[in-house]
């Protein structure tokens, strides 16, 4: 089957790191490790959640095209490097980014045929004790965060599904059944097809 570009987003708290992190390999699935200017989380590790970098590095990455998009979130950069996320597709892998919303209508222009999903916790209340409840942030920054959650809900119309986030089980399934259902639409199967015209 033909590569597959696929972005998830959805608000700081609503379980998508998560979600994106269980998404099984054996499918397909090949999630890019954004680059970020961020101090890492205790837990975090560098190479597998982010590339962490200096504000100078980033900005090099980016003026040497090295990244697909980029945006600043509550402070910090973040963005896609671009050589990981090409191969991938080439290799035919369901390749997938966690992004925010400005990132991801960056990426929709450069590739129209990416599928993007938006994802959201069940309840507000939800979202805003998972944000509180995670302990990795002080106040002044949960409450950016929460502020730019309502900002980034009110962009769902850009997004092809809405998948809300009761479990994470329930949550993969419908990934799974979203990445099936468009790779089998005929324009991305073009090497099957081919197989039958002369
Ligand atoms: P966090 O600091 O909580 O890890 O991430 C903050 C936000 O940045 C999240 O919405 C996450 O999806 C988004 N993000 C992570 N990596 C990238 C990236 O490479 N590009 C963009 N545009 N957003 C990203």
């Amino acid at each position: 089957m033909d590569g597959l570009l696929v972005i998830i987003s959805g608000p700081s708290g609503s379980g998508k790191g998560t979600v994106v992190r269980e998404l099984d390999p054996e499918k397909g699935y090949a999630l890019s490790i954004s680059v970020t200017t961020r101090q890492p989380r205790v837990g975090e590790v560098h190479g597998r959640d982010y590339f962490f970098t200096s504000e100078e590095n980033f900005h090099k990455m980016r003026a040497e095209n090295a990244l697909l998009e980029h945006a600043v979130y509550v402070n910090n950069y973040y963005g896609t490097p671009r050589g990981y996320v090409e191969e991938q597709i080439a290799n035919g892998k369901v390749v997938v980014l966690e992004i925010e919303v400005y990132g991801a209508l960056q990426v929709r222009e450069k590739f129209p045929q990416a599928v993007l999903i938006f994802l959201l916790p069940p309840t507000i209340d939800e979202l805003e004790s998972r944000l509180r409840g995670r302990g990795t942030e002080d106040l002044v920054t949960i409450d950016a965060r929460l502020k730019k959650a309502m900002e980034e809900v009110s962009t769902i119309d850009q997004y092809h599904y809405l998948v809300i986030n009761d479990s994470i089980a329930t949550a993969l399934e419908k990934i799974d059944a979203i990445v099936l259902a468009e790779r089998l639409k005929p324009k991305r199967c073009q090497k099957e097809i081919q197989k039958f015209s002369n």
